[in-house]
């Protein structure tokens, strides 16, 4: 018998990861208890400061369980499985799911892949692909090995087949189902941590690498985070976020708060026309929802000063201008009609003149479209984004935040790339339509000597079958299409939040698609499976008549109440359990008694015996009144059967429909 009492074990087994109530479920067998200590003694598992996580820790103790059952495996074997279960969970959970102990080194090395990852490796170090990216390499190796040896799931339904063939109880199997229930859970939480660290994101430069025009400028940058990942979420706040943005909100937020950093929630508020008080409070609120906290929330209008500033020093330097060209003009001196741009009449003045005329602009001499501050940037450059695009504008508009203290505003091209750099923001991450945006964006940084941040472009989430564009959305609102942004027919964030739609699901949703520079194309239906299945695992079950009929059950006296416990879900005992006050009158479904009884029909008729979802005894309807106008039955009298009478899964067979016990 061990010498540690169960508490010992509790605060041990959680020591590797196991949550409180899986670790004192795992303290209650003795000696699968004594097992998984020894496990994690002999194997130096317990750890405050790198615990293993909770899905090995689950496998671990599903294997000390397993090990309580089977003697004859020894030490060397044991060591190999937990080595498996460290360095390969998910592929030796699914192994373990469908062979008992002991194992069969050869084919749980077939099984997790040892063979892939030799061949892998091979075909990385043929001198031809030595330049080669190893994660395509990676995914072309285990395509044809799909292809030639089947999907690695493949085991999975066979181990469900083999236990109905041999018509093993479930009991046995419990311990595995928790264990794959609670990897399930943790799955979420893997992908996202596989996002950050491989692909697209794992392949961003690390802080302070991003190169500079001055040397001082990154050492003054580094003195500022301190070598932290700052990045921004920074939404336009034209409209309410749809599902397409929670992807830009997982990856800012995700990949900061995955290596320590910092996260600004920035209004980008450039567009005073467009921008409402209510988009604002909105797009807190669901960052917030989503299970973020912005580091600090600014708006680009907190810079507005600065930026003028440096349009000043940009004019100074001879890299901005002040036009006066119409906008056809514009258009047909970028090359819509010749091969190539032009420069516009105005750009070559000189600095005095465009320095003056800015003023003008600033002091509202001039209306919208009468004059515009141009960069100067480089018209021989096959990149359009390189001919002199908008600085600023003259907008007649009161802005929310500034008022009227501004007659012009800045272009997005113009003020991203500078608030990123006054917020020394390391990881620029956004869409790749603004790929051919980066060259003005570091242009811009250069040509004004500043910190410049290095922007990175990954692949937009396209949900088809809906609408991802506020744009459009808000058409559809204005139209009288949808009752509001919150129509529960939207991807607006709102609306799926209306729907009962978790955080978490989004989330999970999001991270398993994963983050690459290629768009992401997902049928609306893989969305709402995606949330069916979180919803599976997490949701307390909770029952409801929605029309009710009344059942006196007429042995039973006025008074009596049992009070019934039945669990909040079949699998998840985490999620706890409600009490039901079983008394003389209860309530089922109306749908759940019919007059005529058949051979398929397993409800409740008159005369017959059925047990109720998840109450103690069955009864049997003994008569029934009905309503002498409309005929229709208004209340059941029925009789509670002895305990240990009838049993109710006889009568019931498991996974039928039963009544409800209101
Ligand atoms: P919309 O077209 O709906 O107006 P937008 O790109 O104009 O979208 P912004 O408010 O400018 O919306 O977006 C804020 C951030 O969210 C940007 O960095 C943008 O790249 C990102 N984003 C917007 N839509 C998506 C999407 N479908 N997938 C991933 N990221 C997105
Ligand atoms: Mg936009």
């Amino acid at each position: 018998m061990p010498a540690d009492t169960p508490d010992i074990f509790t605060s041990l087994f959680q020591s590797i990861g196991l949550s409180k109530s899986k670790a004192a479920e795992a303290a209650k067998n003795a000696k699968s208890a004594t097992i998984l200590r020894n496990l994690i003694l002999s194997h130096d598992l317990a750890s405050e400061s790198d615990p293993l996580g909770e899905k090995r820790a689950v496998l671990i103790a599903a294997l000390a369980v397993q090990l309580a059952k089977a003697p004859n495996v020894d030490d060397a074997q044991q060591g190999y499985i937990v080595k498996a279960i460290c360095e390969r969970s998910s592929i030796a959970a699914r192994f373990f799911e469908s062979h008992s102990l002991p194992v069969n080194e050869a084919e749980f090395n077939e099984t997790c892949g040892v063979a892939s990852e030799l061949v892998i490796s091979g075909v990385k170090n043929i001198p031809s692909l030595r330049w080669a990216n190893p994660l395509e390499i990676k995914n072309a190796v285990e395509r044809v090995f799909t292809q030639t040896l089947g999907a690695k799931e493949a085991g999975k339904p066979k181990a469900k087949e083999s236990k109905k063939d041999t018509g093993v109880s479930t009991t046995s199997g419990k311990s595995d189902n928790t264990a794959a229930q609670v990897s399930d859970a943790v799955q979420g939480a893997k992908s996202r941590k596989v996002v950050f660290e491989e692909g697209f994101l794992g392949a961003l430069h690390k802080p302070g690498e991003n190169p500079q025009i001055k040397p001082d400028l990154r050492d003054k940058h580094l003195a500022v985070t301190g070598g932290r990942v700052y990045t921004r979420f920074p939404p336009e706040p034209n409209g309410y976020l749809h599902i397409g943005h929670c992807k830009a909100i997982f990856v800012n937020f995700g990949y900061a708060a995955h290596h320590g950093g910092r996260t600004y929630l920035r209004f980008d508020d450039t567009n005073p026309e467009k921008e409402e008080a209510r988009y604002f409070t909105s797009i807190i609120e669901v960052v917030r929802w989503l299970g973020y906290e912005p580091w600090k929330i600014t708006y680009s209008s907190d810079y507005f000063d600065q930026l003028y500033e440096l349009a000043i020093e940009l004019i100074k330097r001879d890299k901005a201008y002040v036009c006066h060209c119409s906008q056809e003009q514009m258009k047909a001196d970028r090359g819509e009609k010749v091969a190539a741009p032009r420069a516009c009449i105005h750009r070559d003045r000189p600095i005095e003149e465009s320095l003056a005329e800015f003023q003008k602009m600033k002091d509202g001499f001039y209306r919208p479209k009468e004059a515009f501050l141009r960069m100067k940037q480089d018209l021989t450059d096959p990149n359009p984004k390189m001919w002199d695009l908008t600085a600023y504008r003259v907008l007649d508009a009161s802005h929310h935040r500034t008022r009227d203290k501004w007659k012009i505003y800045p272009t997005y091209d113009y003020t991203h790339c500078l608030v990123d750099s006054f917020e020394n923001i390391s990881h620029s991450l956004c869409t790749t339509e603004f790929v051919t945006s980066r060259q003005s964006y570091e242009w811009l940084c250069d040509a004004l000597e500043v910190y410049k941040p290095r922007q990175s472009e990954f692949g937009r989430l396209n949900v088809t079958g809906t609408i991802n564009s506020k744009r459009k959305i808000l058409q559809l609102v204005n139209q009288g299409y949808v009752t509001g942004w919150d129509d529960p027919r939207l991807h607006t964030v709102i609306a799926l939040r209306r729907r009962g739609v978790p955080p978490e699901a989004i989330l999970s949703f999001v991270s398993t698609l994963g983050v690459s520079t290629a768009e992401t194309n997902i049928q609306i239906g893989r969305f709402d499976q995606a949330v069916r299945q979180f919803l599976e695992g997490t949701a307390p079950r909770l029952l409801m008549v929605l029309s009710p009929l009344k059942v006196t059950i007429e042995n039973l006296p006025e008074d009596y109440v049992l009070m019934v416990e039945k669990p909040l879900h079949p699998k998840v005992p985490e999620l706890g359990t409600s009490i039901i006050p079983f008394t003389r009158t209860i309530y089922i479904d109306a749908d759940d008694f019919r007059l005529e009884d058949s051979k398929d029909y397993f409800r409740l008729t008159p005369g017959k015996t059925v047990g109720l979802f998840q109450a103690p005894y069955p009864i049997t309807c003994t008569s029934y009144k009905t309503d002498p106008t409309t005929g229709e039955v208004t209340e059941l009298v029925c009789r509670l059967e002895e305990k240990g009478t009838y049993k109710t899964e006889n009568i019931y067979p498991m996974g039928r429909r039963t009544c409800t016990v209101w």
